[in-house]
């Protein structure tokens, strides 16, 4: 039986362990403030057995450890017998066996290793073989040791043809000591564990690492492992185990249900792996992890993520297959950064900053959707696509040469912005995508480490912000993403190159400084200042930023006024019944508030809808008149 008793000081020391989220510290202190005493005794036929002999001749009880014993050996024994490795009764080559078996603990070391490392700092040239064992156990038995009177640690037992490992009461010296049968509480063993991994309770260089920062578990055993573990952490260590503990989320099926094998609803990490790779299950459940909320997962939520992960091998292919074998050697020819190379790089150092801020209140959703949606928006859609202007720029046979050098050095600026930008993106994904990254990063120039997870993570740089030229990108973004907007609405085929009129007040500097940007990533191949719309032509814009695309490339205008006008048939059908449930009292009174929260959201997107199509058919009809 513990009693738990403990002082002041002690408590409000304990009372310092953080948790995340911060409501289970509530119910941790509930706990704390409740003890009762606390029976470490069990009748169970796992566990350590507890290291006490009863002496049969004087009653007394012995409590033993591998301090009562000298030599190294008998250490070794003594452990291995309470431990459980190895019975009473042994042979040296049972022993020799287990000491080279994997340790349970580190099975990347034998139970040897294991010892030497945690146990015996002392004896690190200690090589154990059956026979050097058995020199050992019998030399307790030769003449000499026998007149010396000393007592025989290992008797030999000629029948079973084994040794047993004598202890002696420590009052009256008899050999008549019976072992305890019961073992001690599983949580009480495992209270140990902070300091016992460190080699306490030997003075280690790895107990240098107690405390640590973080511990990761189950809402369920917060009470049995870690209010004991920083129980005993203060008792022997005399400070708390770790200074944060961080609750994570349970993962249920879609429906919010527990996963059950009765109920047919678990899904098979290994399944989902062999699906979908283990990089997406990874940023799944990354993304998916809010704190507080259980996980609700279904097996469509990894598709998603594994194309995230293509999406990633592909632009590191594409980058890789564009860059100059020479290009490190080649950097001091490089043209100073475009406004796109600043934009990016001062994307990446705020999503840098997203992601560190992130992880430093254990916020693993926002950390890997900052992520996502850099790589995949930003990077990927825009970044590498405007780059394509100057890595497939073409020299004319009879440019000038400053021209062809110009270009040349265009060239290596466009690889190196992709190259220092991506290299920082694998180390940036390296904790949510640990595979495809260390693949992907063992590929680039840029590699000095033998694997990735030896670089430093990225940080953020305030001397890496250009907020001009994000500026000026965003907006380019938003002109060229409403062209292609419109384009698509009036059914012109993506790759079609059109003619494109524009009138431009504030923009009209920005539309000039990136034409080239615009033809290209917007498909236009003709793009004309006019002061007002010409005729034949339909109206977007963006801003003060009008422009116009002429009707005869590829819109079949009565076509179109036709599906628009259906298309608003549908929408306005759907937006009539939905408005009649937001009027019904019944459905406001039983419907799940969620529900409710559904339905207005989408009235007001397809009152939206209804909007555009609606100015979308009065444009068009006003071009059938003029065509
Ligand atoms: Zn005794």
């Amino acid at each position: 039986m513990v009693k738990w008793e403990r002082e002041k000081e002690v408590w409000e020391e304990e009372k310092r362990v953080a948790f995340v989220p911060e409501n289970w510290k509530k119910i941790y202190l509930q706990w704390m403030e409740n003890l009762r005493d606390w029976c470490i005794s069990r009748q169970i036929w796992w566990g350590h057995r507890i290291p006490v002999w009863y002496c049969k001749d004087c009653g007394h009880v012995n409590l033993f450890t591998d301090d009562d014993f000298d030599r190294v050996y008998d250490k070794l024994i003594f452990n291995l017998i309470a431990d459980g490795k190895v019975k009473e009764e042994f042979t040296p080559e049972e022993v020799e066996e287990v000491l080279k078996s994997p340790s349970f603990v580190h099975p990347e070391m034998t139970v040897l290793e294991f010892y030497k490392r945690f146990v015996f700092h002392k004896y690190h040239s200690t090589d154990v073989s059956a026979h050097s064992l058995r020199l050992f156990f019998t030399q307790d038995l030769n003449p000499t040791a026998l007149l010396a009177n000393r007592s025989v640690r290992y008797k030999y037992n000629s029948q079973t043809k084994k040794f047993r490992f004598m202890l002696y009461c420590k009052n009256c010296g008899s050999d008549k000591l019976e072992w305890e049968k019961d073992v001690l509480d599983t949580w009480f063993s495992s209270a140990l564990w902070p300091f016992g991994v460190f080699g306490f309770s030997e003075n280690t260089e790895d107990l240098k690492l107690y405390p640590t920062d973080l511990l990761v578990t189950g809402f369920d055993i917060i009470f049995f492992w870690v209010a004991r573990m920083i129980m005993m952490g203060m008792f022997f260590m005399k400070d708390i185990p770790f200074r944060d503990v961080y609750i994570h989320a349970l993962v249920r099926d879609e429906k919010g249900q527990k996963m059950s094998k009765t109920k047919g609803n678990v899904i098979d990490p290994l399944d989902i792996i062999e699906k979908y790779g283990a990089d997406a299950l990874r940023f799944t459940l990354a993304i998916l992890t809010q704190q507080g909320r259980d996980i609700k997962l279904s097996e469509k939520r990894f598709e998603g993520y594994k194309h995230f992960a293509n999406k990633l091998w592909n632009a590191g292919r594409f980058i890789l297959m564009n860059l100059d074998e020479d290009l490190l050697t080649r950097l001091p020819y490089s043209a100073p950064p475009r406004v796109e190379d600043l934009w990016i790089l001062t994307l990446l150092n705020e999503t840098a900053q997203r992601v560190n801020d992130a992880l430093s209140e254990y916020k693993f959703s926002n950390a890997s959707q900052a992520l996502y949606d850099f790589v995949w928006s930003e990077f990927c859609d825009w970044y590498i696509e405007m780059c394509k202007l100057r890595l497939y720029a073409k020299v004319e046979e009879n440019a000038p040469p400053e021209e062809k050098e110009r270009i040349e050095r265009e060239r290596i600026t466009a690889q190196s912005f992709l190259l220092m930008t991506f290299d920082r993106i694998l180390k940036l994904l390296h904790p949510f995508m640990p595979y495809i990254t260390e693949e992907l990063y063992l590929h680039l120039p840029t590699a000095v480490k033998d694997s990735i997870s030896l670089e430093e993570f990225p940080q953020y740089n305030p001397q890496e912000v250009y907020p001009q030229a994000k500026e000026k990108i965003e907006r380019l973004k938003e002109i060229i993403t409403s062209i292609r907007a419109l384009r698509s609405d009036l059914r012109i085929e993506p790759a079609r190159k059109i003619k494109l009129y524009y009138r431009a007040e504030d923009s009209k500097e920005l539309v000039e400084e990136f034409k080239e940007y615009i033809l290209f990533l917007a498909k236009v191949e003709e793009l004309v200042e006019v002061q007002e719309r010409p005729p034949a032509t339909i109206a977007g814009f963006s801003k003060d930023f009008e422009f116009y695309i002429p009707v005869e490339f590829g819109a079949k205008v009565e076509e179109l006024i036709q599906s628009y006008k259906r298309k608003l048939q549908e929408v306005e059908r759907t937006l009539t019944s939905l408005s009649a449930r937001l009027k019904s009292p019944n459905f406001l009174e039983k419907a799940p508030p969620e529900e409710v929260e559904k339905t207005k959201q989408s009235v007001e997107e397809l009152t939206q809808e209804q909007e555009r199509l609606r100015k979308l058919i009065k444009l068009l009809e006003e071009v059938m008149v003029e065509l």
